[in-house]
């Protein structure tokens, strides 16, 4: 059966599988992302991604696949196609050649994507969008991102970057995003941002930031739906997740204040359905978009 090498490349782990057309994970393998002390941290680190794509590639015919392209999910910034990437929580890559050089090394198709588009198109393919045909993905973690999914085809817009939602201004005024502007979701909304306004890391927070957390996603979600005509909006990473109930209750509330015009009335927001599977599904999902085999959505 012919499969995707899926790898999903994080500031605290790589991970990489096979995955099949159907949307199953196989032969899974996850290592530490490399810190520093090597001459060249940037090689260090690609040897380690290149010996963890091996050992995957290794265990293939064991489980009756044949991988026949790469799929990435990377953090950003990158230029489009993930020819250079430069992803924030991983100091080691600036302009770094990913796509280029994992081709190179997998003799495969390969395919680089934003790792916050990649998990909305997997949640689209297999998770909490499954036949949904627009709707918003969204991670809130240590930052936040996302993904937008528009008459069943993800967004890529000029320079590959659209859906960052984590950059739609939620507070006039408010705090001083890393991209320089003031009252950014991000710099408001994520953990980082939780932490730099607690004090305490984004887990220990109380119900009251719980609470403002949920809202201003909500109206992030909530100005994105009445923007594009779209009424879902699903939410992954830790940040969200470890926040649960109370959290997708405040979310839901201030979605329901902020869509108030006919279309986008009755808009929802709900958890990300595929957990800690969500970003190696996410990246095959890239990688059989890249050979432009359908994945269907809707
Ligand atoms: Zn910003």
């Amino acid at each position: 059966v012919d499969a995707v090498l899926a790898v999903d490349i994080g500031g605290t782990k790589l991970a990489a599988a096979l995955v099949t057309p159907d949307g199953a994970v196989r032969a899974r393998r996850t290592v530490p992302t490399a810190v520093g002390g090597e001459r060249d941290p940037a090689d260090a680190l690609f040897g380690q991604l290149a010996a963890l794509v091996e050992a995957v590639v290794a265990d293939a015919p064991a489980a009756g696949l044949r991988p026949i392209v790469c799929g990435v999910g990377c953090g950003g910034p990158m230029t489009p196609g993930g020819d250079e990437v430069s992803p924030i929580n991983i100091a080691a890559w600036r302009g770094f050649p990913l796509r280029g050089r994992l081709a190179d090394h997998t003799r495969l198709p390969t395919f680089v994507d934003n790792d916050a588009k990649a998990l909305a198109l997997g949640e689209g393919w297999r998770g909490a969008a499954a036949g949904v045909r627009d709707y918003v993905g969204m991670v809130v973690s240590t930052g936040v991102g996302g993904g937008i999914v528009l008459d069943g085809r993800l967004l890529d817009g000029a320079g590959g970057n659209a859906g960052h939602i984590g950059h739609i201004i939620v507070v006039p005024g408010g705090r001083r995003c890393g991209c320089g502007a003031d009252g950014c979701v991000e710099a408001e909304a994520s953990g980082t941002a939780i932490a730099a306004i607690t004090g305490r890391p984004a887990a220990d927070a109380g119900p009251e930031i719980v609470a403002r957390t949920g809202r201003l996603i909500g109206l992030a979600v909530g100005s994105v739906a009445n923007l594009l005509d779209l009424r879902l909006a699903v939410v992954a990473g830790s940040v969200a997740l470890g926040f649960g109930d109370p959290f997708f209750a405040a979310a839901q509330a201030q979605l329901d204040a902020t869509c108030r015009i006919s279309f986008a009335r009755g808009a929802v927001v709900r958890p990300a359905g595929l957990g800690e599977l969500g970003p190696l599904v996410g990246a095959a999902a890239v990688g059989w978009r890249g050979l432009g085999r359908h994945v269907e959505i809707g």
